[in-house]
């Protein structure tokens, strides 16, 4: 566990994957040699030629509220286009539990982007049904990401197949009228704050959290990997824009080396998050001293 002053930072796994190396397109062998104490063995496997993807949802914790961010690729989905989340038993809900999350005591689930990997557990199968997995909290996502993924809006020239995520881990979400759509800008509670990281997904906003002189920024997927540190301009095939989410990198890294801002993407290995160091020709990334 991580603290950042009265606020605590944990973190619940769904699975590890491996990744090819064209993950990030100009990644090679001499990339790999030149950083290999950074990458291995905890964010790429000489042995399989692959880099190591972690599925997780934070938790965080405030004095009084219990908050999960993202919620992985969920369990029994229906994925013909992403065969890695297709109706998969993950046993996610069993660790949840295990770390000492009831999804009843659950107030608020912060969606970054709507991307498969990161609303799968916004809901369960029951009866033959997709109902809330956490039935007394409000979530929360962004106007631009709503608009970009609904069937009926931006994503109605999208292949039908890609609208499963929507239509089984959101749509149940408003029509249950649990969904708070805000603009990705706002304050959502005293030292959390969103903030736009478009880019990767239209509508994707980080989550900074403060206090007591420290920070956290939950910057979902605005890198995936720590040798975009060395390398800012690289995006990752996933990236929708990839100029913006370039220009947005730069910047989410110039905050974090001025502020001495703990980064917490959403899908690394290892020590899972890490600082922005400055160094003569650039940024190194440097793991923190507990690991969440
Ligand atoms: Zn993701």
């Amino acid at each position: 566990m991580i603290e950042i002053g009265k606020f605590q930072i944990s973190r619940v796994e769904e699975v590890v994957l491996d990744e090819d190396p064209s993950l990030l397109e100009q990644f090679d062998h001499d990339v790999l040699a030149r950083h290999r104490d950074l990458l291995v063995p905890d964010f790429f496997n000489p042995e399989r030629n692959c880099f190591r993807t972690m599925i997780h949802a934070w938790i965080l914790r405030t004095p009084d509220k219990t908050i999960v961010i993202d919620t992985a690729g969920g369990d029994d989905k229906d994925r013909p286009l992403s065969p890695r989340f297709h109706m998969k038993k993950t046993g996610f809900d069993t660790r949840l539990a295990a770390a000492g999350v009831d999804p009843e005591d659950v107030d608020l689930v912060l969606l970054t982007h709507l991307h498969v990997d990161h609303v799968g557990w916004n809901t369960k199968l029951q009866d033959g049904a997709w109902v809330p997995m956490f039935p007394n909290a409000e979530y929360v996502a962004t106007r631009t990401e709503l608009e970009v993924r609904d069937p009926e809006r931006g994503a109605r020239d999208r292949p039908e197949a890609s609208w499963g995520p929507y239509l089984d881990s959101v749509k149940p979400i408003l029509d249950a009228g649990m969904m708070r759509i805000v603009e990705g800008d706002e304050t959502l509670m005293p030292g959390i704050d969103f903030v736009p990281l478009p880019g990767h997904a239209p509508g994707m906003m980080g989550i900074r959290v403060r206090d007591d002189g420290k920070e956290a920024f939950f910057i979902a997927d605005a890198m995936h990997q720590p040798i975009q540190i060395h390398y800012p301009g690289w995006s990752s095939k996933y990236c929708e824009n990839r100029d913006l989410a370039t220009e947005t990198r730069a910047n989410i890294f110039r905050h974090a080396a001025d502020e001495g801002a703990l980064l917490l993407p959403a899908h690394f290995c290892g020590p899972m998050c890490g600082y922005v160091r400055p160094t003569s020709d650039g940024y190194a990334f440097e793991p923190p001293a507990v690991h969440p």
